[in-house]
């Protein structure tokens, strides 16, 4: 039987993706964005995103240079936020150690933050058609399959099985096919090997297939033990200032939407009266230093991220009074509705201000 890897080419040949952006030109740069972007998002959402990133920042250099703000706004509906922002460090890091380039190495790129080993072997196969494996969470699926591994796939155990898997079936001599098979693994499992309801009758490896002769593809790979997902809430500020401009903060660097504008929070200990509130002591607004007359609960919002379920409840605040305009200090801003699209704002923050404010104009 022809191996793995050459039915895979032959399939991709007439099957595969030939026309994605990063596929014209390669370049390690252009292929390392598109894998960060793909991490959690589906091809079809990334292209648009690419084109603009692209568009904005054509080249490392650019990249490095650009304010952290402009990479974030660019970012923003991606979700997962902390990839551009290991993003714009790694690109930084080059200049600083690697003179301006991706390292082309396994070591050097590992040691980059936000670069795994499975997108640092995207980046050698596809840029440089060197002989590495990749194993994102659609190959684990194809390999686990194929060769019939059952356990879920993110104990470590069961992961460096797939990984050997994934190296003993890496096209064994030509290794200028490495691009092209690395896209072709990608596509498969993207395409014919899907989550529900695997295409068998149309892929090219069902015939040495473990989970297809088996009639397995059900049950492989092994989903990920059930945990409840836990719950938080918060609560947010819409307020307005006589301009119609609306606060927002800047979050910490660090934890969920680091570095991105949000709402200023009401800290969970805050007391008020929605009648007559004055808020200007809460700490976490106290640095814009608000004074408001009446606030107005608003229906609350959901966002689940991938390890907790969060509840936004929401108060609009109907009038700041006079005279009391919060300063633009501490990481607060007034922002105009035309301009908000310049600062990176998480979905879920866009769309209670474009329901709340945008809309309702
Ligand atoms: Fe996946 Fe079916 Fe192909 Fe096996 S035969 S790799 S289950 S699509």
């Amino acid at each position: 039987m022809i191996t793995f890897a050459a039915r895979l080419l032959r399939w991709f040949d007439a099957h595969g993706r030939h026309d994605l952006p990063w596929q014209h030109p390669r370049s390690a740069y252009r292929v390392w964005v598109s894998e960060i972007m793909l991490q959690q998002t589906q091809v079809a959402t990334v292209i648009g995103y690419f084109d603009r990133f692209i568009a904005a920042f054509p080249d490392l250099h650019t990249l490095a240079a650009a304010p952290l703000d402009a990479v974030l706004a660019h970012w923003a509906g991606l979700g997962y936020y902390s990839r551009a922002r290991n993003l714009h460090r790694a690109a930084q890091l080059c200049m600083q150690n690697h003179a301006g380039d991706l390292p082309r190495n396994m070591d050097g790129l590992c040691a980059l933050p936000g670069i795994g080993r499975s997108t640092a072997a995207a980046i050698l196969s596809q840029a440089y058609a060197l002989r590495v494996a990749i194993l994102d969470g659609n190959v684990k699926r194809v390999l686990a399959r194929h060769a019939g591994i059952a356990g879920y796939p993110g104990q470590p155990a069961i992961e460096r099985r797939l990984w050997q898997e994934a190296e003993q079936r890496l096209p064994d001599d030509d290794a200028s096919s490495m691009p092209d098979y690395t896209q072709a693994l990608m596509d498969l499992g993207a395409s014919v090997c899907a989550r529900r309801k695997p295409h068998c009758d149309a892929c090219p490896v069902r015939v040495d297939c473990i989970a297809f002769n088996q009639g397995r593809t059900d049950e492989l790979p092994t989903r990920k033990p059930r945990r409840t997902l836990p719950e938080k809430s918060v609560r947010m500020l819409i307020a307005t200032d006589p301009e119609g401009r609306v606060l927002l903060q800047r979050r910490a660097p660090l934890g969920i939407w680091g570095g991105l504008w949000s709402l200023p929070e009401l800290s969970a200990m805050t007391a008020f009266d929605p009648a007559t509130t004055v808020i200007a002591d809460v700490d976490t607004v106290k640095p814009a230093g608000l004074e408001i007359s009446a606030l107005r609960a608003l229906p609350a919002l959901q966002h689940r991220f991938t390890h907790f379920l969060l509840h936004i409840h929401a108060y609009r605040a109907d009038a700041i009074v006079a005279g009391k305009r919060a300063a633009e200090t501490d990481g607060h801003a007034w922002v105009a509705l035309p301009d908000l699209h310049r600062h990176g704002i998480p979905t879920p923050i866009k769309t209670l201000i474009d329901t709340h404010l945008r809309l309702s104009r």
